[in-house]
Order: structure tokens, then C-alpha cells, then sequence
């Protein structure tokens, strides 16, 4: 028995006595309690069987009725049946004890020894919950457990979700939104959530420092929302498996919107989260923070790689010749003159997404281009795959192949088979490439890493490497039992995956800088910087900049492939990554050959430069509102704002700086709103400006002398 079960089951004569009563509890029924602030309030209903959150308030939205939480158990027969704290419930008990709300739910029918005990700590803005499952069932096992978040209403319902760099869903209660997220991972890149209406909300988040894996399903709909974000349990399969769910749930009201919502998480994380690095990062060389726009590109396909090209890059390299990787992007540094980075694909002989991780030897294509390549001052960044075996290696004749030995390593379901996530490219065999995603507890794994990145660091002189994958997979509850971590769920990948990077980092060439794809921020310290491709949503809003600036690199929005030939949607991410405070582009070299687009490109690269000291050191203010004339467009599956607009606040707080960049072909009249008192400095609560087509202009504004 667990220390925390053994000190459960020794105070189980518990008094059963009904909350109330204190400075928070104003009205008290038999079956209920009331928690009353001037900000907030909260009724809970206990009934014979089952406790849940009856009604309440946090600024304009109101709580309705909805469960505490929820449990999932497994019968060690494989049955799983689902509790919630409504019902079912052989006894609850609900008090107050000092300032603390305790709720504990015992032997559940069928389940006689299972028990969950609910805190709450209120306080003036909010309250703050912790759970802890116990369980002394010799049947049973806990699969999966709930925090406690409430179903809302209102009558206007505005969304924030930590998708990408999080996204604000206006009127999500009438629109309707429905997404499931798996954290950390490529999407659900932190870990809180709000709602808002006219002028105030309700903060939703885990205060989780660990990181631990979760997942969040999120339901909005006819003016109600439901999020069910649950804890997958650890040591999951066993019998009697007790635990904490990680973390506090803090529900706190809050005036504003979103941005406001996000300071609340801002204030966790530079407090409490063990990701978070030092600000300006001085272990990340000084070049590689000043890079004002990145390439992506391959090296087109040997005989060997067949034609399993990466398929989003295809089409580009066999249209213009085999030297068009190296020529398109000297010519491109010449005209951007601008530091520039360059993510290689192909550089390998094994094709990609096949063979891996037998990435080495390299291409002497890419040998020769990346002597140019330097030549011409343009920083190189070889790709890899830092997390999946291609399950099929054995096929080729690597003596150390998956079926031998990755097996050992791979994350697995809950049936006890890898995970496998099977890809288009296609075999010698004909068959598509399956890539097994590697439990970071199995050692062996993390050597081989190392080995590929100093096998590649000893034949060529990168400037870096790209470690695909890492910061952007979901964790697996991997089942297994011999990779060193309890079954189920944990922090342990992402932990293992940090510790990884920290040992080959440790022993990298100077002058490196290593990056990850998407930005989950429990790698932020593991890495100098995040690739943040797929930040090109609709609905998105700069929350995770607007924490995390200064902290590492966030780079690129991916804007070729399907959307290659879409120029508003290229202008409309060029202008918000610049607004975002990331470094420009991802995309490949021959934008140069496009008079047009390279107008353009040239005016964002070149204010991305005059300001990247606010971006490294600064910070992210609240986004300037534009009105215009001018309509949005809505193309390739969003909608863009013809003005993007950002602020920043320099580290020294004394200049402010306001970025706008009309991505319209059209003049406007544009009316932009800025905040004055929280950007500290003398500028006006509105400006009128006439924007030039294409027009990207920067004010600037001093604490004691506007501009
Ligand atoms: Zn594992």
C-alpha cells in the first residue's frame, strides 16, 4: 500500500459533516454550500450518493451544473467502467476544514476501497483544487482520472485554447467548438484555458510544473462549454495503483479577455514550471538569436531515395535543377542581406521517413552545397528524426534494426503492441514506411541520438541540427515495464526526452544551435529554439510569445505546399509571425525567383532586424485593434485580417514599439487602437493612419517623448 492510501485508510472514520459555515459560506442547506467572493461564487450539491458543482459565477460567466470529476477503472479482467462524483458513491463526505473545501467519495458500488478526496482552497479571485485517487481495490485498476473543470455558460461565450501559439475563438458559444488535445504535444502547447464575455471571464488551468502527460476534450456548444481534461493514471494495469493527479487546477476570475487570462498562466510558469530556461538564453549563440529568416529546402532525390521524397517539399528541386539548393538560396541571402538560416532536407542517402535512424552517411551533394552554402554566410541545419525507428530497417540489412532491438524501445499501447504511425513514402518493398515512435526510458535509444548527431557534427561543419519530432509528438502512456517508468501515465517522457538533448548539447561543437519541430513548452530548456510550422490557424492570438519571449527561438510558418500559390496567405503569416516576434519564414529558396513576393519579404525581414532586440529581450504587449475599411479574406481554410498589427515593450520598459503591416494590395484608412497605460509610454489611446499598399510601418515610442 502506498504511503498516501495507508494514511487514507487510517483516517476513514471520518466525520460526516456538511460544509459551511466560515467567512466564504454564506448560506448553507443540508445538501449544499455556497463559496461566495465579491469576484466569484460556487454552490456545491451533495446528494445520498454523489457530490457535483451545482451553480456559480466567475465574472461574465456563469458555472453549471457538471461533475467534479470523473474515473475510469479497469477490472483486471479488461472491463472498463466509468465513475463520475455524481453518483454511485457508497458514502461522500463534504466539509470545511480551516479555509479548505474537502470533499472525499468512498467505495463506489462494486468498487468497494476505491477513494477520491477533492481540495479546494479558495481565495479573493478564484479557488484552487488538487485530487488524489486511492486505490485498495485487489481488482481493480485506475485507468484515468478528471480534474476538476466546471461546464460554463453565458451568453456570450468567447474561447481561449492553448492550440499552437493559442488560439481566441470569439462567440464560441453560439459557433460552436469542438477540439481533443493530447499535452504537451504539437498543438496543445500549455496547459490553461479561458472564458470570457463582455468584459470578464473565468481562467481554467493546470498548474502543472512537471508537465505531466494529459489530455483535454473540449466541447462548446448552444452557449454551453464543457472541457473533460483528464490525468492518464500512473502505473496503470496494476492493481491498487494510487496517485495525485499532477498539479493544481486553478479556476480564478479575471477582467478582460484572453490576454489577460494568459498573464495568469505567464505568472505560474515564471514562478513554478521546471522547463522554464534563463531569459535571453546566453547558452544560445549570439548569431543565431539575430536570424531574420529561415529556408527550407532538399536536395533532390538519388537512386537510392527512390521516390519517397518529403511530399510537402516536393515539386520545388526537380523543377529547377539540381543546384538549385545551393544557387536559389545564395542568391536569396544576397538580396534578403539578412542572417539566414537554412533547414536541409535529403541530405542523407537513406530516403526520407525510411531507414531511420541509419541517417548517416551523408550525401557528398551535401557536402559540397553546404561549403557554399557557408561561403555565402548562410547558417546549415541537417534534419533528423530524433524519436522514431522505421520499423522496417531490417528489410536493408542494418544490423541493428528495429526488429531486433528498437522493439525493445518502443512506446506502447495499451494492448501491449508498439505504437505505429504509418506514413506515404514507399519501401523497396512497396510497402509504406511504418516509424515507431521510442520510449525516451529505453537507453539505447538516447545513445543512438547522440551518435547521429556527433556522426553528423564530425563530417560536416553544421551550424546546428534540426531534431525533428521531439517537441511535437504526443507522449505515449507507454505500457511497458522495462523502460525504466511506471506504466501509464507521468512525466517521464517528456523528462526523458529533456534529459536527452541536455546531455548531447552539453557535448555540442560551439557555435551550435539545436531546435525541435512544434513548441510543446515542456521542451523550452532542452532547446535554442522551436519550429513553429503549422502556426498558421485561423483565430490565433500570441499568448505562448507573449510568455515565452525571450526564453528561446520560435521559428517559420509553413506557406508552401497546398497554400504555395496563395499570396495573401503568405503575406497574412509573414506579418503576424513579425508581429508574433518570430524569426520569418521556413519556406523555400526559390521565393527569390518572385519580384513581387521578395518586395515584400524584404520589408518584414528588414523590420524583423531594427527590432530583434525586442523580441529577444522585450515584451510581448497587448495587440493594438485595427479598424479599416478594407474586408477580410477568407482562403486556404482561414481568415486573415487585411492589417496585422503587434506591440512590444523593450526589457528596459522604456521604449514601446508598434508594428503595422497592411498585407492588402489596396490603401486604407486604418484606425488603431493602442493601451497607453500598460504600454507604459506617451502614445496616443488612437492613431489614424493612411497605409500604402503592402505598407509595413514601425512607431516607436519613448517613456517620456512620443515620436
Ligand atoms: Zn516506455
Amino acid at each position: 500500500m502506498t504511503k498516501l492510501a495507508k494514511s487514507f485508510v487510517e483516517t476513514l472514520a471520518f466525520l460526516s459533516i456538511v460544509l459551511c459555515g466560515a467567512a466564504t459560506c454564506v448560506e448553507a442547506a443540508e445538501e449544499t454550500c455556497v463559496l461566495q467572493q465579491e469576484r466569484w461564487s460556487l454552490t456545491i450539491q451533495k446528494t445520498n450518493d454523489g457530490a457535483r458543482f451545482l451553480k456559480g459565477r466567475f465574472g461574465d460567466i456563469d458555472v453549471i451544473e457538471g461533475d467534479i470529476f470523473s474515473l475510469a477503472l479497469c477490472r483486471l479482467s479488461n472491463k472498463t467502467v466509468v465513475l463520475s462524483s455524481g453518483s454511485g458513491w457508497g458514502e461522500v463526505e463534504l466539509e470545511r476544514d480551516g479555509d479548505r473545501v474537502k470533499m472525499r467519495f468512498s467505495n463506489p458500488l462494486n468498487y468497494g476501497g476505491i477513494f477520491v478526496e477533492v481540495e479546494g482552497v479558495p481565495d479573493e479571485t478564484g479557488i484552487t483544487w488538487s485530487v488524489a485517487v486511492i486505490n485498495c481495490n485487489l481488482d481493480s485498476s485506475v485507468v484515468e482520472a478528471t480534474y476538476p473543470f466546471p461546464a460554463v455558460a453565458g451568453s456570450t461565450l468567447n474561447l481561449f485554447v492553448p492550440d499552437r501559439s493559442g488560439r481566441a475563438i470569439l462567440d464560441a458559444g453560439k459557433n460552436g467548438y469542438r477540439a481533443f488535445y493530447s499535452y504537451p504535444d504539437h498543438v496543445a502547447s500549455m496547459q490553461y484555458f479561458a472564458y470570457w464575455g463582455e468584459k470578464s471571464g473565468l481562467y481554467l488551468g493546470v498548474h502543472d510544473p512537471d508537465a505531466y502527460m494529459k489530455t483535454f476534450d473540449v466541447a462548446v456548444e448552444r452557449g454551453e462549454g464543457r472541457i473533460r481534461a483528464a490525468f492518464p493514471a500512473i502505473d496503470v494495469g496494476a492493481r491498487k495503483n494510487s496517485f495525485r493527479l499532477a498539479g493544481e487546477t486553478r479556476w480564478q476570475a479575471f477582467d478582460g479577455d484572453w490576454y489577460d487570462a494568459t498573464a495568469i498562466y505567464k505568472e505560474f510558469v515564471l514562478n513554478r514550471a521546471k522547463w522554464l530556461p534563463v531569459k535571453g538564453r546566453p547558452d544560445t549563440p549570439a548569431q543565431f538569436k539575430e536570424i531574420a529568416f529561415w529556408i527550407c529546402d532538399y536536395i533532390p532525390n538519388s537512386e537510392k531515395q527512390l521516390d519517397a521524397r518529403p511530399m510537402t517539399l516536393a515539386t520545388v528541386s526537380e523543377k529547377f535543377g539540381k543546384d538549385y539548393w545551393v544557387d536559389a538560396a545564395v542568391e536569396l541571402k544576397k538580396r534578403l542581406d539578412a542572417p539566414v538560416g537554412y533547414q536541409v532536407y535529403n541530405w542523407h542517402e537513406i530516403p526520407f521517413n525510411i531507414n531511420y535512424p541509419h541517417f548517416l552517411p551523408a550525401r557528398q551533394e551535401f557536402l559540397d552545397g553546404l561549403s557554399k552554402l557557408k561561403d555565402a554566410g548562410i547558417y546549415v541545419f541537417p534534419y533528423i528524426n530524433a524519436v522514431s525507428w522505421e520499423m522496417d530497417d531490417a528489410d536493408e540489412g542494418y544490423a541493428e534494426n528495429f526488429a531486433d532491438v528498437g522493439i525493445h524501445g518502443a512506446a506502447l499501447n495499451a494492448d501491449g503492441e508498439p505504437r505505429c504511425y504509418v506514413y506515404p513514402q514507399i519501401k523497396a518493398s512497396g510497402e509504406k514506411t511504418r516509424l515507431a515512435p521510442i520510449c525516451p526510458g529505453f537507453t539505447r535509444w538516447r545513445e543512438i541520438v547522440e551518435e547521429v548527431a556527433r556522426g553528423i557534427e564530425k563530417v560536416a561543419p553544421v551550424d546546428g541540427i534540426y531534431f525533428d519530432q521531439i517537441s511535437a509528438v504526443a507522449p505515449v502512456p507507454c505500457r511497458s515495464r522495462e523502460h525504466g517508468h511506471l506504466p501509464g501515465g507521468g512525466s517521464y517522457w517528456s523528462d526523458g526526452y529533456r534529459q536527452m538533448m541536455k546531455k548531447i548539447t552539453a557535448d555540442r561543437p560551439e557555435n551550435s544551435f539545436y531546435y525541435s519541430e512544434s513548441n510543446a513548452e515542456a521542451y523550452a530548456d532542452a532547446f535554442d529554439g522551436f519550429l513553429t510550422w503549422i502556426w498558421t490557424k485561423g483565430d490565433l492570438v500570441p499568448a505562448f510569445p507573449a510568455i515565452y519571449s525571450g526564453y528561446f527561438q520560435t521559428l517559420g510558418r509553413y506557406t508552401d505546399g497546398a497554400t504555395r500559390d496563395n499570396d495573401v496567405y503568405f503575406r497574412y503569416h509573414l506579418a503576424e509571425a513579425l508581429t508574433y516576434g518570430q524569426q520569418l519564414g521556413w519556406i523555400n529558396a526559390c521565393v527569390v525567383y518572385n519580384d513581387a513576393r521578395m518586395t515584400f519579404l524584404k520589408k518584414v525581414v528588414d523590420a524583423r532586424r531594427e527590432l530583434t532586440n525586442f523580441f529577444n529581450e522585450g515584451t510581448l504587449l497587448r495587440p493594438p485593434v485595427v479598424e479599416s475599411e478594407l474586408e477580410p479574406t477568407t482562403s486556404s481554410g482561414i481568415t486573415m485580417r487585411p492589417i496585422v498589427s503587434g506591440a512590444w515593450k523593450s526589457a528596459d520598459g522604456s521604449e514601446t514599439v508598434v508594428i503595422v503591416v497592411n498585407i492588402s494590395e489596396k490603401e486604407a484608412d486604418a484606425t488603431i487602437r493602442l493601451f497607453p497605460e500598460e504600454y507604459g509610454v506617451e502614445c496616443p489611446a488612437s492613431l489614424e493612419r493612411r497605409l500604402a499598399p503592402l505598407e509595413v510601418i514601425v512607431l516607436k515610442y519613448h517613456s517620456h517623448l512620443s515620436e
